[in-house]
């Protein structure tokens, strides 16, 4: 069995922008089926403004649930900054209100502030206690695009990583993955990883040394820092093997949604990772962290 760590459904703005027809649930689990996915987190998403036009709060991924408990398994979003603006804004009970209805974490979260600012380190605090692991979308830069900032070599990460032991941190998107590589530069920090990576970076570190530090290796930025150096990304895969959670971050009927799945089949059928890597990665790491 295969769980997908990350989904979105799209059916608000952005389809009417982009002139497609919306994305919903039906068409998200016609794409799972055809790769063979039994189950997948579905993230809400643009609770942030930042977020592109691609609103989808938390109460519609609930009713996606209520529909099909056994596909959907929905994660919340707030805002850091909802509320009061503030860095003592009680977020318990809200957190509280989804558990019950069966939300099993927070994310992605998008909010364009440095990741160790006090409304997200609050925030943070908040899904620690509550036992949710947080989704962040790793963005390097204030303005022109959406997700959390830090700079080159994730300094602040690491700090919001040590300061929240109890808060499960799942990283994301381009300023999380191009740190697989020591080559990494201010140049190509915010884009897809290509060619050979010559040593290993500084995630790699990261994630040897917090034990609440996960790797969600969706979306192209996770796809390209595997798959740009094939031996290197297979080696990676193998030693991080429980850390890591398989998703392919669906969100339109286009795409290159099964790119990831084949790059994980490959190199388990060329003998580049185990049979125990692959199954910890694509289930049952997802499984232990979920509670499932
Ligand atoms: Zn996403």
């Amino acid at each position: 069995m295969i769980i997908d760590m990350h989904t979105h459904i799209n059916n608000r703005w952005d389809h009417v922008q982009r002139k497609m027809k919306p994305f919903t649930v039906k068409g998200l689990i016609r794409i799972m089926d055809s790769l063979g996915i039994e189950k997948f987190v579905l993230l809400p998403v643009g609770t942030s403004p930042e977020t592109r036009f691609f609103y989808m709060g938390t109460e519609e991924i609930l009713k996606m649930y209520r529909k099909y408990p056994d596909r959907v398994i929905p994660f919340c979003n707030v805002d850091p900054r909802a509320g009061s603006n503030s860095d003592k804004t009680d977020f318990s009970w809200i957190l509280e209100h989804y558990r019950k209805q069966g939300c099993r974490g927070l994310g992605e979260l998008t909010a364009n502030l440095y990741i160790d600012d006090p409304m997200y380190m609050n925030l943070f605090r908040h899904c620690g206690k509550i036992g949710f692991p947080v989704v962040v979308h790793l963005y390097g830069r204030f303005g022109g695009s959406y997700g959390t900032v830090d700079e080159l070599h994730l300094p602040r990460f690491e700090r919001v990583l040590a300061e929240c032991p109890d808060t499960v941190f799942i990283g994301h998107a381009y300023a999380f993955w191009s740190e697989i590589s020591g080559a990494v530069t201010e140049e190509t920090r915010i884009a897809y990883v290509k060619g050979k990576i010559p040593s290993p970076g500084r995630i790699c570190e990261l994630l040897k040394k917090y034990p609440n530090l996960y790797g969600d290796i969706s979306a192209g930025s996770g796809y390209h820092a595997l798959a740009s150096d094939p031996v290197f990304g297979a080696s990676f895969l193998e030693q991080f093997q429980d850390k890591l959670l398989f998703g392919t971050d669906t969100c339109h009927y286009e795409g290159s949604h099964g790119d990831i799945l084949v790059f994980l089949n490959e190199s388990l059928g060329k003998g580049l990772i185990s049979e125990k890597a692959y199954t910890k990665i694509t289930e049952k790491n997802g499984r232990k962290l979920l509670k499932l």
